[in-house]
């Protein structure tokens, strides 16, 4: 096999996507994205033609293309269906909708693809359109909102008429943006011109005094002092700095950032230049979610005006003669993601980044003494980076007024799950979950997963508890479940999340995710009527949970039996039903394995199987 026997409209599609990037072997994820637009995957040849484009092995470009679900190294359908797959869409019903959408396009089932090869559907991790949700994309790019059995009828009509998205209803891709609840970062306005002028009037230490005295801390979720990492990023010696914006909000239920990137970009922008300014960086990144794709026109928009404004690139204030020592280059490039969650980890985020596979880096040194591509960079994320904004347009002790000493300002929340105003709410920082609930129309919450996943799960003993860093630190993500659900469900749901999105690299994170899952997976089995799990089942999961937690390299594999020790803690009662076996059951069948032994050696007497052993004389 060469790289000239690929179909030369897929050597022509690969050959566009690397002049687009330079030939640059940091943009490879970027060029292969673009390059299975052409064909719905990536075959050798094409990827072999990349390789030798760009003079780099092929086993790295194959070693990338593995990593990332959007990618494929198979045919998985020339029109691609992923179901968004949150629990929140589970409890709206997805998977009878994917289900029915599978038998109308002749698709075997999820990670299946059609006979003719024109379709394939499966779930993803979520979309973030919890709040608008059961949702779907099409080949990446198109978002389906509020299916209904009626809305996969017409759409499976659609796409065997060979209809293209832009002839489908325009209601079908309707994404709203509600904000129930808006505060400063939302509602107070800043001008972007007088801020970009004010940026060359004053020097970079009024920049991070600002940033100081505000307090602001990282909207991620860990909460860590924005002007501290800044003040790092800026006094590491390096012949250039980078400004990173996450926007890979990829933790499950969380949609704030789809907002601010919608209705907001500039604001985002303004303070990666406030951010570029004051550390003195020249380079700026967005790590645009590759669910997020729908957003990339409008976005790239925003950056093509700044330029046009001499917001953004070389010389920013000659247009307005600013005195030449204050003038500064900064400049924005948007990389898009490939569907992996765990490039929401600063480090696997600059891997990618550099167009490598996603894997969280070993740290010391951090990512603001060696980051992307060995520049000393700072990493934020959407909100973080509006909230900076804010901070040099109104002042940091107006922003430090808001929330509580310790965690100052406000913090946006996705609300999503069994209540009757999903969307977003805008709070100051100290706001009680059952004021949450009340504003959102939660009427009997049972449980509320605060931050996603990785978060906390709590009770209603626990509704008093506040939104901070020093009570309940979250991302973002607030979903409801009422009084009808099973937690243990939820928490075998989010189970299977993360064997999912684990990279891989550690083996108690790549065994250890899957261990869990089986074990769950066994309790919710029964065998006529009666649950399979024992106490010890019980026992078992709390040791994979430690293990977890203690043994783990990032944040995903720390995290990942959060939902299983906050629900067993909490919602015992949902776990009762599930561990009713009095002696501990095997979920491994031993004997059934032995199977293929048996066959080898011709023996199927009963002295061959397991379960007569103590019958041999
Ligand atoms: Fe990868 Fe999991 Fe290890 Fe993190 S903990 S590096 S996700 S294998």
């Amino acid at each position: 096999m060469t790289a000239s026997s690929a179909p030369a409209q897929h050597l022509a599609a690969a050959d566009q996507a690397l002049a687009a990037w330079h030939h640059s072997p940091h943009a490879l994820l970027q060029v292969l994205r673009e390059t299975q637009a052409s064909a719905g995957w990536l075959p050798t040849p094409v990827l072999m033609h990349i390789a030798q484009s760009l003079a780099i092995p092929l086993s790295q470009v194959r070693g990338v293309a593995s990593f990332y679900r959007f990618l494929h190294l198979e045919p998985a359908g020339r029109t691609r269906i992923l179901f968004s797959d949150n629990i929140t869409d589970r409890m709206l019903g997805n998977a009878a909708l994917l289900r029915q959408l599978c038998d109308r396009l002749d698709v075997p089932g999820p990670g299946g693809v059609s006979t003719d090869g024109r379709f394939g559907i499966d779930f993803a991790s979520c979309t973030g359109l919890c709040d608008q949700g059961p949702a779907l994309l099409v080949n990446h790019r198109t978002v389906i909102t509020r299916l209904t059995p009626e809305r996969v009828h017409a759409l499976a009509e659609r796409l065997l008429a060979d209809d293209e998205p832009g002839q489908w209803p325009a209601e079908w891709s309707r994404v709203d943006e509600t904000v129930h609840r808006a505060d400063v970062l939302l509602g107070r306005p800043v001008d972007s011109a007088a801020l970009m002028r004010a940026l060359t009037e004053r020097p970079p230490a009024h920049w991070m005094d600002e940033l100081q005295r505000s307090g602001l801390r990282g909207r991620g979720g860990a909460g860590f002092p924005a002007a501290r990492k800044w003040t790092l990023c800026r006094d590491t010696a390096g012949l250039d700095r980078c400004v990173v914006c996450n926007a890979d909000e990829g933790e499950p239920g969380t949609f704030k950032d789809r907002l601010l990137l919608r209705r907001h970009a500039h604001l985002m922008l303004d303070g990666m230049t406030v951010a570029a300014r004051t550390v003195g960086a020249s380079v700026g990144m967005i790590y645009l979610r590759g669910e997020y794709d729908f957003l990339l026109p409008e976005l790239q928009a925003a950056i093509n005006q700044r330029r046009k404004s001499g917001w953004l690139g070389q010389q920013i204030g000659r247009r307005w003669q600013a005195s030449p020592e204050n003038v500064f280059d900064f400049d924005v490039q948007i990389h898009l993601g490939a569907g992996a969650y765990v490039c929401g980890e600063e480090s696997a985020l600059l891997e990618s980044l550099e167009g490598k596979r996603g894997t969280p880096r070993i740290r010391p040194p951090y990512p603001v003494q060696s980051g992307y591509l060995g520049m000393p960079t700072i990493v934020n994320n959407v909100e973080t980076f509006c909230a900076a904004a804010q901070i040099a347009a109104h002042g940091g002790e107006a922003w430090a007024r808001i929330g509580t000493d310790a965690s100052t300002g406000t913090k946006l929340h996705s609300i999503s799950g069994d209540c009757a105003r999903p969307g977003i709410y805008e709070y100051p920082f100290g706001t009680s979950i059952r004021t949450m609930l009340q504003d959102c129309g939660a009427k009997s919450a049972k449980a509320v997963q605060v931050g996603g996943p990785s978060g906390r799960c709590i009770g209603a003993d626990e509704f008093d508890r506040t939104i901070a860093f020093e009570d309940l630190p979250s991302a973002g993500a607030f979903m409801v479940f009422d009084q009808t659900r099973d937690l243990f469900e939820v928490a075998r749901h989010f189970a299977h999340f993360f064997a999912h999105e684990s990279c891989g690299l550690c083996t108690p994170c790549r065994v250890g995710t899957r261990l869990v899952v089986r074990r769950m997976d066994k309790l919710a089995q029964e065998t006529q009527g009666a649950s399979r799990g024992s106490a010890d089942d019980i026992a078992r999961l709390q040791e994979l949970s430690d293990l977890l937690h203690a043994g783990t390299h990032c944040g995903l594999g720390v995290s990942s039996c959060n939902p299983l020790r906050d629900t067993l803690k909490h919602f015992g009662h949902d776990y009762a039903l599930h561990v009713q076996a009095p002696r501990f059951e095997p979920d491994f069948d031993l004997d059934a394995e032995l199977s293929m032994a048996r066959q080898a050696t011709g023996r199927d007497d009963p002295l061959a199987h397991l379960s007569n052993q103590d019958e041999r004389p």
